[in-house]
């Protein structure tokens, strides 16, 4: 009996150690061997994770926590695209420093993605204030640029970024489109389920921070009121504070939403004032090194805001 068990244990483990010797890369060399990929903010590194896996490195230039509407590169990240294959970007003017940067890098080698390209873009005017602002600036802000909060552009940007992946590295065609292809099926089951929870519920009008989910708004039949407009840092004024008021009375609405990388003062004297809650509603413009630490993704935050949405809504 004794006898029958260990030889038994051995096979098991000689088998787990097989399984561990066929999933780890180490026959394809050292970590230097990896496509080297610098993506701008959080959404597009995990994008690119996603779909490179462990045949890429990926470094992002907007440091965890750091709100990336107003981020600006400092040489050591020019030095990281000067070093890098592949630069992922999102586009849509949510870069705003990438043309200038990309047309001076002295690296002709780089494959860059500006993941948003195709996707039809909404205009930038949530607030009138706002948008002035965003023409004066140039026409290239005058587009929303956060697509990547609509699941279904979610998948537009992961296949711009496989198609990178995959000229710059040829050989590893099968591997990414077999990422792409999990997380495409996963991109969809996502974007039926935020139609299914969503559609039932009574209610369609979210307060927001910064107007930011305009394209998942679109997606679902919703309706934001953004507390700023679309660029996160702004402040609102007296009259936009007292119009938000008003339409939070008259709707109804139980639940006034911040977001973690903003202060959350300007919601919460709302909420007082029409006696309703806050709660958050993440952007995934940058996650902390807390949440990234807890093993949080774009996946597990979008189904956290679904869950949000769900709450304010019913
Ligand atoms: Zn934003």
């Amino acid at each position: 009996m004794k006898k029958l068990w260990t030889a038994l244990s051995i096979i098991g483990i000689s088998a787990l150690l097989l399984a561990g010797c066929g999933t780890a890369r180490s026959g394809d060399g050292p970590a230097s061997d990896k496509l080297s990929v610098v993506a701008s903010f959080y959404p597009m590194y995990d994008f690119a994770l996603k779909i490179g896996g462990d045949r890429v490195t990926v470094e992002t230039l907007v440091p965890p926590g750091a709100e990336p509407h107003d981020w600006e590169p400092s040489p050591p990240d020019i030095v990281r695209l000067e070093n890098a294959d592949v630069f992922v970007y999102n586009g849509a003017g949510m870069e705003r420093w990438a043309p200038k940067v990309l047309a001076a890098l002295e690296n002709k080698e780089l494959v860059v993605v500006e993941a948003s390209r195709g996707i039809p873009l909404l205009e930038g005017g949530h607030d009138d204030h706002e948008e002035t602002a965003a023409e004066e600036a140039g026409a290239e802000d005058s587009y929303d640029p956060h697509v990547w909060l609509n699941p279904m552009h979610a998948k537009t940007e992961m296949a711009a970024i496989k198609n990178a992946l995959v000229q710059a590295d040829p050989a590893g065609r099968d591997y990414y489109e077999a990422n792409f292809n999990k997380y495409a099926e996963a991109l969809d089951q996502l974007d039926s389920d935020y139609r299914e929870t969503l559609s039932a519920l009574p209610n369609r009008d979210i307060i927001v921070s910064h107007a930011a989910f305009g394209y998942l708004c679109e997606a679902y039949g919703l309706n934001q009121i953004g507390i700023d407009g679309l660029v996160a840092e702004s402040e609102p004024d007296p009259a936009r504070m007292a119009e938000i008021i008003d339409f939070a009375k008259e709707h109804q609405v139980k639940v006034i939403f911040f977001e973690e990388l903003i202060s959350p003062k300007v919601a919460q004297v709302i909420a007082e004032a029409v006696q309703a809650e806050t709660a958050v509603l993440n952007p995934l413009g940058g996650l902390s090194d807390a949440q990234l630490a807890a093993g949080a993704d774009y996946f597990s935050v979008m189904r956290e805001n679904l869950a949000a949405l769900k709450a304010a809504l019913s």
